[in-house]
């Protein structure tokens, strides 16, 4: 195992947002130290070193930022504004972003360990997520009703008040996006709570739009550890809906705690999602597929596709490519030019993700690629495949959320269909063949949100929707139906 490439501390870039005391919470427009005084560390997954603190809210903190954003969803300054007014603001929000994207991809990168290039297409792909969503404020329609002789029965998209999204460490800035997008596309306002392991983008985030024509406390930012901060979110009854982005069982706590108030959820889970490999497919571009479907990011990534089945009549062609594929993603300082995959994003994650090389081996799997750790320590994981697995193991069953993936054969679509869809997952799946029949056939038999043909992982901007069957989530972003999501529907009926 060659060790990761490093780069000096003086090479590595310390941008002036990490400069000076502690973050704060943006609440109302102001940044505010939390009511307790208390603060938690932000640290470099790269050398495990501290970046900066930020402010750990708790209760209180959730009350004031829960009562200014309902400030600022009744105040005219933003409830009255027209939709084209909305969309100009969205515009404005992209812009920003767009124009100091380097800076966030770097706080990124600093803050969770992705290669700055992964950090780099995020940002950008944030920007045009909130781009998508700015179109959307001037095209919300309700409908007219077949109506009684002398009534008139119309219907109204009206916003649901008080959003708090509340997302994962993966994809920071991007998950906030695709809460922030809808949110105030429809005229809500926001509570974003990012997760303690990285929450520099959304701080900065909240500094860009302050210079905005965004009204103070239309999006508020609230960090702090998901059991307070989150918690006193989740069971606020003046919080009118969570939009979630993280692991299941956080997800099903939410859903459980949304019944106080019977706050609207939706919930974008974990997932374990199967890759499957048909002989008739062009093998070289399914390995290069396969490889980036679960060791991009380091398989930090909901979609990872980390449950590959290959039919078995090319096992062993798919298995070498595969290898190949692989022995390119190297290891590195996500600031590095030749690095593929960075450290995992926390201490505590890489030591679950590498307990699951014990307890593969524990349950007669045999390790093909990685599986090994590099001398020098840091937090890196190589891309490892899994052999001689079958589906109720821990391995295949578990969302490790790490650059691991099983490896399985296969001797016909029934047998693939049952094996891919034995999981409390469905959050997404690939198939790669040149049979476009059986793409269909596998794509209607998948029980998954997204189903990617001959492509793996290619997120939308926003046009189609994003969301898991089973136990990964409920609910969708994007698309039409997250309007539906972030409005309620009003009926008004008049007797003419
Ligand atoms: P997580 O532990 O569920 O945390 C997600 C967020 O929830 C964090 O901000 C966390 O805060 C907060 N949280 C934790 N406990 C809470 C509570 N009791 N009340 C309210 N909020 C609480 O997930 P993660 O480990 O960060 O992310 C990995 C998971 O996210 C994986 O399962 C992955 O598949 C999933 N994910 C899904 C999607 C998707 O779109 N479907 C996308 C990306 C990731 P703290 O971390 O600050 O404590
Ligand atoms: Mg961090």
């Amino acid at each position: 195992m060659s060790a990761p490439l490093t780069l000096t501390p003086a090479e590595r870039p310390s941008p002036e947002f990490l400069k000076g005391g502690p973050k704060k919470l943006l609440i109302g427009g102001e940044w505010v130290p939390a009511h307790s005084g208390l603060t938690i560390d932000s640290i470099d997954p790269t050398t495990e070193e501290k970046l900066v603190s930020f402010a750990a809210a708790g209760p209180e903190d959730v009350d004031l930022a829960v009562a200014a954003a309902r400030r600022a969803f009744e105040d005219p300054a933003w409830a009255a504004i027209t939709p084209y007014r909305r969309s100009q603001i969205l515009l404005q929000i992209a812009d920003a972003m767009e124009e100091h994207a380097e800076e966030l991809a770097t706080l990124e990168s600093l803050d969770m360990g992705a290669p700055l290039a992964l950090s780099r297409w995020m940002v950008s792909h944030s920007v045009e997520v909130v781009r998508h969503y700015a179109g959307w404020p001037t095209k919300i329609y309700g409908q007219t009703a077949p109506s009684e002789p002398g009534q008139f029965h119309y219907t109204v998209r009206q916003p649901l008040g008080v959003v708090a999204g509340i997302v994962g460490w993966n994809g920071p800035l991007l998950q906030a996006t695709y809460k922030l997008g809808p949110a105030l596309a429809t005229g809500n306002t926001l509570i974003i709570k990012p997760a303690q392991q990285s929450p520099l983008t959304a701080l900065r985030l909240g500094e860009l739009l302050l210079d905005t024509d965004l009204p103070a406390g239309v999006v508020n930012v609230v960090t702090g550890d998901g059991t307070t901060a989150g918690e006193a979110i989740i069971t606020h009854d003046g919080v009118n809906k969570v939009s979630f982005t993280g692991s299941t069982a956080v997800g099903k706590h939410i859903l459980e705690a949304s019944t106080s108030n019977l706050k609207h959820v939706t919930l974008e889970l974990g997932g374990k999602s199967p890759n499957i490999v048909f002989a008739d497919a062009d093998l070289k571009a399914a390995a290069v597929g396969a490889a980036a479907g679960f060791a991009t990011g380091s398989g930090q990534g909901c979609v990872a596709g980390t449950r590959i089945y290959v039919e078995e009549s090319v096992r062993e062609e798919f298995g070498r490519l595969l290898a190949e594929e692989l022995s390119t993603y190297t290891l590195g300082d996500p600031f590095h030019p030749d690095t593929r995959m960075g450290p995992l994003a926390s201490r505590q994650h890489f030591n679950r993700v590498t307990s699951y090389f014990d307890i593969a081996r524990e349950e007669g799997a045999i390790v093909r690629h990685g599986g090994e750790l590099a001398d020098n320590p840091g937090l890196f994981v190589p891309a490892t495949v899994v052999d001689n697995v079958t589906n109720d193991m821990r391995v295949a069953q578990e969302e490790i959320f790490g650059p691991v993936a099983t490896i399985m054969s296969f001797v016909d679509e029934a047998e693939v269909l049952r094996l891919a869809n034995d999981s409390d997952y469905g959050l997404s799946a690939g198939v790669w063949t040149s049979d476009l029949a059986r793409a269909h056939r596998i794509a209607a038999g998948l029980e998954a949100g997204t189903v990617w043909i001959n492509t793996y992982a290619q997120m939308s901007t926003g046009a189609v929707p994003f969301g898991g069957f089973k136990q990964s989530g409920i609910g969708r972003e994007h698309g039409t139906d997250v309007l539906d999501a972030f409005t309620e529907t009003k009926t008004v009926m008049i007797q003419l």
